[in-house]
């Protein structure tokens, strides 16, 4: 992408120097590169969806249910459910991914600075950028775990009106205890500020959702989506869970009717087969410590995660190298940018085991060169 705009062009400025959001979509035999639950829809969903979508075919001339209201109260059982909590369709707001969540957050929200630690999620820096917040890199310990007392420190020094954590973290899989984000979020209250925390993989982990906080801690904002554990990334369906203003302020910035009545029909049907959906989590958790302890018996460093990827280190050729060896085998990975590591989505057993092949592979290749 150019970042040579044509004059003519009235961008604004602030854009100029970027590009485009752009992990490769690029055909491969093993696509290990977006955290995607590999496991595709049974035929059983196929046919609901397709039954449901169908039935909403009829009525498309109608503008859909503009607050989604019927799946934000599904939305709300299944939380409840999860984590034995109260909310109801009040406590939920429910856009195309959790992207468009964030990106209303910021509009709502986004009247100072927001803070978050690198390295974490690309997208909050980025949607940041583009709605004109400023963005402070918060950091991390040198081996990328989280660490409370800098964090709290960070958050001190700038109040930032917006405070981002993700837990599990991508890209490095680890995560944050419930008692640090208590902490967190009670520094945060102090100058009015919200502390966001993504739990984009929170199906994935053993740990407590924060969702189980905000009855008491109305500063505390949980952001969940349909895209991994879910197995609905190309549907769309991201949501937060908050106290019911947060929700509120979300109205004021939505744009009118913009979840289609497919989206919504596809989604309940959706939530309606979660326990069909969710049954694959403990497959890909068990495929996850195979791959770790395999990526170890090649001499690598794999960080320990309670996610559905796995960021790895100590090989000799470079990320962008290495990235490359095994996307000649066929294997898709993920460069995040970091330098020295790659991130690896868990797949199928079929696709592990491909990864594990061309990796190994590539590793002897390099040792010759
Ligand atoms: C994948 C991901 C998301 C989400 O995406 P949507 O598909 O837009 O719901 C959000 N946060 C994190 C940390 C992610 O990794």
């Amino acid at each position: 992408m150019s970042t040579n705009w044509p004059a003519w062009l009235p961008l604004r400025g602030d854009l100029q120097p970027l590009s485009p959001y752009g992990a490769p979509q690029i055909p491969a035999d093993a696509l290990l590169n977006t955290n995607e639950n590999p496991y595709p829809p049974s035929e059983e969903l196929i046919e609901a969806i397709t039954k449901a979508v169908a039935s909403v075919a009829g009525t498309l001339n109608r503008y859909p249910d503009r607050d989604a209201t019927g799946l934000r109260s599904l939305l709300a059982i299944f939380i409840n459910e999860l984590s034995d909590t109260k909310f109801s369709a009040e406590n939920i707001w429910a856009a195309n991914g959790s992207n468009e969540v964030i990106q209303s957050i910021f509009l709502a929200f986004g009247k100072g600075a927001a803070l978050g630690f690198t390295p974490s999620y690309s997208m909050h820096p980025i949607i940041a950028q583009i709605t004109g917040t400023k963005w402070i890199h918060g950091k991390r310990n040198p081996d990328l775990t989280f660490n409370l007392p800098e964090a709290i420190q960070e958050v001190e020094k700038h109040e930032p009106t917006l405070t981002f954590i993700t837990t599990p973290n991508n890209p490095t899989g680890d995560c944050i205890p419930l008692a640090d984000i208590v902490s967190l979020a009670h520094v945060v209250a102090r100058f009015n500020g919200l502390l966001v925390v993504d739990e984009a993989y929170a199906e994935f982990s053993q740990e407590k959702s924060a969702v189980t906080l905000i009855a008491t801690l109305p500063n505390l904002v949980v952001i969940r989506t349909m895209s991994k554990a879910f197995a609905f990334a190309g549907a769309r369906l991201g949501y937060l869970v908050a106290n019911s203003h947060v929700k509120d302020a979300m109205m004021l910035v939505r744009l009118p009717y913009h979840l289609s009545a497919l989206t919504q029909a596809a989604a309940t049907v959706a939530i309606n087969f979660r326990s069909q959906l969710l049954s694959n989590i403990a497959r890909l958790v068990d495929s996850r410590e195979i791959m770790s302890k395999k990526l170890k018996a090649l001499g690598l460093d794999a960080i320990p995660s309670s996610a559905n990827f796995i960021l790895f280190t100590g090989f000799a050729p470079s990320a962008p190298q290495l990235w490359q060896e095994l996307l000649d085998r066929g294997v898709l990975i993920r460069d995040v940018g970091l330098f020295g590591y790659l991130r690896v989505t868990i797949g199928t057993e079929t696709e592990n085991t491909a990864f594990i092949s061309a990796l190994t592979e590539a590793l002897k290749s390099g040792e010759k060169k």
